[in-house]
């Protein structure tokens, strides 16, 4: 996988379960989220109510697995895990739906994924706590009602704006995370430090925290790349010095940018003086699929505001002059 992406890998599975906060306490960041979760949970249980549908979108790696996990902790209620691309057909919905305790929490993953019969079903679930289980094909088929327990669907989403408004309005609350900013993710590097057995100072944690793209996971999987340097290399502990040489061996950049991301703004810059150039020619000059080019590398550099997409064609910023130490044209020769 790629060291600065966004999804999880096997590696990332396997050691994510240790890292993952298991209280809104423990819960880094995401302040104004945490404090309205933690109102909606605290009037449920003192009204000894299932807790609301809950809807989190935001990007990959931000935390809606674990606040999901938090969610059924806090309610102390058990927990079902799922996703959207793995409910084919509306029948395993119900076949999920109808093994729910009650007060279980359901968590969907990537529930824009969903088919839309189980879509369907999903909306008579979350307002009535009812399904109807189709028995039979055609003209003798029957709908068959089945009561369910009450359970707190918590559903994951990219964006909250890939939800037919239908869905989206069945969640009595809906939460959208943000990417982390450095001092978040400085608090996120620590305490994973501290859970792995691995010894950091400030800057160290600072400098892995800088370069993780605003992004937990990322930062925890940098983490365990230093580490081994720190092991191999020194004695084990983390500091800047360590963290800069070690991710310089991984080519992760100061601003968390890979070799990809680099050549992709070196190609802009030196071979076509900072554009406008179109994605087609740029990615050529990379050597890269265009699809690559254009949902790998540039969402991250976009939101760095280091390149902008332009009607005429992709444009570097001046950042990106900047970033790469590099001098833009005009400027060289006035
Ligand atoms: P995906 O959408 O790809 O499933 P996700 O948003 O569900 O990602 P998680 O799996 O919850 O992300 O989190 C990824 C990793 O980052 C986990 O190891 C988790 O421990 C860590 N993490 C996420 N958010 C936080 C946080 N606020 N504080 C501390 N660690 C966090």
């Amino acid at each position: 996988g790629r060291l600065v992406g966004s999804f999880a890998d096997g590696e990332d599975q396997a050691v994510e379960a240790a890292l993952r906060p298991k209280s809104l306490d423990e819960f880094v960041g995401q302040e104004r989220v945490r404090e309205q979760l933690d109102l909606v949970l605290r009037a449920a249980r003192a009204r000894g109510a299932t807790a609301d549908h809950v809807l989190l979108s935001g990007a990959p790696g931000l935390g809606k697995t674990t606040l999901s996990m938090i969610i059924a902790a806090e309610m102390q209620a058990p927990i079902r895990i799922t996703s959207g691309p793995a409910i084919q057909h509306a029948g395993d919905l119900a076949a999920i739906l109808s093994s729910l305790q009650e007060g279980e929490v359901l968590f969907l993953d990537e529930i824009h994924r969903m088919s839309r019969p189980a879509e369907e079903m999903l909306y008579m679930a979350m307002e009535d706590f009812r399904v109807d289980v189709i028995v039979g094909k055609g003209p003798g088929a029957t709908a068959i009602p089945l009561e369910l327990p009450p359970f707190t669907l918590v559903g994951a989403t990219t964006r909250a704006g890939l939800l037919p408004p239908p869905l989206r309005d069945r969640f009595g609350f809906t939460a959208h995370m943000e990417f982390y900013d450095p001092a978040e993710l400085q608090r996120v590097v620590h305490r994973s430090a501290l859970l792995l057995d691995v010894e950091i100072d400030t800057d160290g944690a600072a400098e892995i925290a800088g370069r993780s793209r605003g992004t937990p996971r990322i930062a925890n999987r940098l983490l365990r790349r230093v580490r081994d340097y720190a092991q191999v290399k020194v004695d084990g502990r983390i500091t800047r010095e360590v963290a800069c040489a070690a991710l310089r061996v991984y080519e992760v950049d100061s601003r968390g940018l890979d070799r990809l991301d680099r050549a992709v703004l070196e190609a802009l810059l030196k071979l076509f003086a900072g554009g406008p150039v179109g994605l087609s020619t740029l990615a050529v000059a990379v050597g890269e699929e265009r699809e690559t080019v254009e949902e790998v590398a540039e969402p991250f550099l976009v939101r760095e505001g280091l390149l902008a997409r332009t009607p005429r064609g992709r444009i570097a910023t001046p950042a990106a002059w900047a970033h790469l130490g590099l001098v833009p044209p005009q400027a060289a020769g006035g």
